[in-house]
């Protein structure tokens, strides 16, 4: 918890923002002029192949895996991922419907036991209108959220030491991630 409480510390120099900006986040690095990645370079296809420290993976199911997102909207945002290219929640099988929800499940309980976080914000943005980053692979938002988080969300978004925060972030979650995470694994 000690490490936690430093990020948020100083996370927390930040300036007061509009929840709105939750939704609105900030479009990847590797989206450009609204490319959408097919399958050779789509970096969620791209990251199962790396290692969990390199591709800040906490948890592989058999249809699909939670990782850190990249640009976090918050401390321990994660998303949840199946490894086919699909676009559409509605394109998803039975069985990838039902590990995403149990990897979801797992992630908010192993996110209140590492984060200690209060609530979070759990959803899918369904094509670019809808502001999906990357709209060509399902991804699940998974937000952990604190009573007084609103006012530093931008400045994790853009703070250099951001890859080693996501790094002990990943090793910590993937550390109190349980062997096996329910049914659907
Ligand atoms: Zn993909």
């Amino acid at each position: 918890m000690d490490r936690v409480e430093t990020l948020s510390e100083t996370a927390a120099v930040g300036t007061p923002d509009d929840m709105q900006r939750l939704w609105v986040p900030h479009r990847m690095v590797y989206v450009q002029d609204h490319h959408q990645p097919d399958r050779s370079d789509c970096p969620f296809c791209a990251a199962p192949a790396r290692s969990d420290e390199d591709a800040l993976i906490v948890a592989r199911g058999e249809t699909a895996y939670v990782l850190l997102n990249l640009f976090p909207y918050n401390t321990g945002h994660m998303l949840v991922c199946p490894y086919r290219h699909i676009s559409q929640y509605d394109e998803a099988t039975p069985e990838e419907v039902a590990e995403i929800g149990a990897l979801t499940q797992t992630a908010m309980r192993v996110a209140r036991e590492v984060l200690g976080c209060e609530g979070f914000n759990l959803g899918m943005n369904q094509g670019q209108i809808a502001g999906a980053g990357i709209a060509a692979h399902l991804h699940q938002h998974i937000v952990p959220r604190w009573a007084s988080d609103a006012n530093f969300f931008p400045i994790i978004a853009k703070t250099k030491a951001l890859p080693q925060l996501l790094g002990d972030v990943r090793a910590s979650i993937a550390a109190a991630w349980p062997v096996d995470p329910g049914p659907a694994a």
